[in-house]
């Protein structure tokens, strides 16, 4: 009797000491139904703990999506496969996170409204989920941001921070071309994240598109050969899911994503 509750005492104590509260709340449960179902002592230790690392996880998922500023909250699992039939595979195999641990990027491209933003931010929520530090943001917010930093003279300082992040979203390049200046900061931060962390890039332009964009096709060439030296690229096709059954099937855009015309 004094025994159990000098036990009751020092785990509040050590769980406390540990910083995990969520064994107090399953040690007494788990060690009626261990003593019911014969459990060794290693099956209950195992138990236990996996209770906590199940709860950080989450909980340290929650906190890494709202960090990550993706705007609305979109899953792959909300995803219509049948929209998309073509990616289907290239979006299981990226599931897992092996890209990640590799360092490798993704670039989505396709016309408006085909799910590119969609399947980005479910990517990234899928990275907070195996543990990731995400950021998310438009290619134009980024450049904005690297202009600040630039201005202040901390710029490497800015680059070594988000090196930091195992995965960084640049949504929708190409809707706004950049200045030069602008071109060579996204391409120091492409430089900086290559071979060390992932990017996911969105854009409604082929990549033959991109020079226009960034004013420069030397830089740009040198960019997307960085970008997909390690790269799965998936092409998204068809018209907006947005429009779909609105008897609507194309957009005035679609025609310069379609890749045909060099511009
Ligand atoms: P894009 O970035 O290619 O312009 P979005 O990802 O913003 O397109 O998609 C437009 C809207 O349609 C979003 O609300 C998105 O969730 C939805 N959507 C697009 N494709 C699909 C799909 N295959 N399944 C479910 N929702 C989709
Ligand atoms: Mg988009």
């Amino acid at each position: 009797m004094t025994s159990s509750t000098d036990s009751a005492k020092q785990l509040r104590y050590l769980a406390g000491a540990l910083k995990a509260p969520r064994i107090l709340d399953v040690a007494d449960r788990l060690a009626d139904q261990a003593r019911d179902q014969g459990w060794s002592f290693e099956d209950y230790l195992a138990a236990v703990l996996e209770r906590e690392v199940a709860a950080r996880n989450a909980s340290g998922a929650e906190i890494r999506i709202r960090a990550a500023g993706f705007g609305t909250r979109k899953t792959l699992e909300d995803f219509d496969y049948d929209a998309q039939p073509a990616i289907r595979n290239q979006i299981a195999a990226l599931t897992g996170g092996g890209f990640l641990t590799e360092a490798r990027n993704i670039v989505l491209l396709g016309p408006p409204g085909t799910g590119k933003t969609h399947l980005a931010i479910g990517l990234g929520i899928q990275a907070c989920r195996h543990g990731y530090r995400v950021l998310f943001a438009t290619a134009t917010d980024w450049v904005t941001r690297l202009s600040d930093a630039h201005r202040q003279g901390r710029l490497p300082a800015e680059l070594a921070k988000l090196r930091r992040y195992g995965l960084i979203i640049i949504d929708e390049v190409g809707y706004l071309p950049f200045e030069q200046d602008a071109a060579n900061l996204f391409f120091q931060l492409v430089s900086s994240r290559y071979e060390h962390a992932s990017l996911i890039l969105t854009s409604n332009l082929p990549f033959s598109g991109w020079g226009g964009v960034f004013g420069d096709q030397v830089v740009a060439a040198a960019m997307i050969d960085r970008i997909v030296h390690h790269a799965d690229v998936l092409t998204l096709k068809g018209a907006s899911y947005r429009l779909r059954n609105r008897g609507i099937d194309t957009l005035p855009s679609i025609r310069t994503t379609t890749g045909d015309n060099e511009n």
